[in-house]
């Protein structure tokens, strides 16, 4: 969909971005940035330019999922502009990677830091552009959805019957803004061992949701060593396993934007 919001006013650095979209959760640890990178990967290997904002400016994790050879970003002084990092063709902008210490900062100066980052990047022209957004609901998450014309949303949560309440918070200020939510990822809702399927939180309440507010679609993603251990590693797990189960998964998320 185009961006009827904001038409001219969108600022010059997104203006080459066809689909931005939001990955979100209302809470920390639930997965949120693991879904936003291996969301990344997945379109790219799909063939589309990608470029992945990392915009939890007090936790960037980025720089720990993925390992570019570069790991500073770049300002081209004329034009005052970030030029992003980049590893295996996506392009990437964290707080993480401005060579900075840990960020002790109020709201509206987070608010500042995100929307220099996001719109003075030099993108170039790119199919997606993937925000890992501050886990929350609270002003910056507002602000940034007011500045950036989202697509779409994809809503991280866990089985938790008490997650259920955040991800109506999230979907509730999505639909706000007149941004649609496209999925709800329900992360670590299974493991396998000894030829079994564990359900260690619970089932049922990603159902619940999604019938609830109409949303599209609702994928699961198990809980695997391999997708932690991947995280550390700096080789997101779908490009170290293209052919496994978790890529398989993102590849029907990926279709669904
Ligand atoms: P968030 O962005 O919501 O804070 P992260 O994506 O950083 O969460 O994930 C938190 C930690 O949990 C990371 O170390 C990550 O590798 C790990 N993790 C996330 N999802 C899974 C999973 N399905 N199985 C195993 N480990 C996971």
């Amino acid at each position: 969909p185009a961006k009827p919001m904001y038409g001219a006013l969108l600022p010059p650095g997104l203006q080459t971005i066809s689909n931005i979209i939001a990955v979100s959760s209302c809470k920390g640890g639930v997965g949120k940035s693991t879904v936003a990178v291996n969301l990344a990967y997945t379109l790219a290997g799909m063939g589309a330019r990608v470029g992945i904002f990392d915009a939890d400016v007090y936790g960037p994790s980025l720089p720990t999922m993925v390992s570019p050879e570069n790991r500073l970003l770049e300002m081209n002084p004329e034009k005052k502009s970030i030029i992003p990092t980049e590893y295996l063709g996506v392009k990437l902008v964290s707080f993480g990677f401005a060579g900075q210490g840990r960020a002790i900062m109020r709201g509206p100066m987070v608010s500042g830091v995100i929307d220099q980052l996001l719109t003075t990047t030099e993108w170039g022209e790119l199919d997606y552009l993937i925000i890992d957004m501050p886990p929350g609901t609270g002003d910056i998450q507002l602000t940034l959805c007011q500045v950036v014309p989202l697509t779409a949303a994809v809503i991280v949560t866990t089985p938790q019957k008490l997650a259920f309440i955040d991800v109506a918070k999230g979907v509730r200020m999505f639909s706000k803004l007149k941004v649609p939510c496209v999925a709800v990822v329900e992360n670590m809702c299974h493991f396998d061992a000894d030829g079994e399927r564990y359900y260690p939180f619970g089932r049922g309440s990603g159902s619940q949701v999604v019938q609830q507010f109409g949303i599209p679609h609702l994928f699961d993603l198990p809980i695997r060593p391999t997708l932690s251990a991947s995280g550390d590693s700096g080789i997101p797990e779908v490009v170290a396993d293209p052919l496994g189960e978790v890529a398989k998964t993102f590849q029907e998320l990926g279709v669904c934007l």
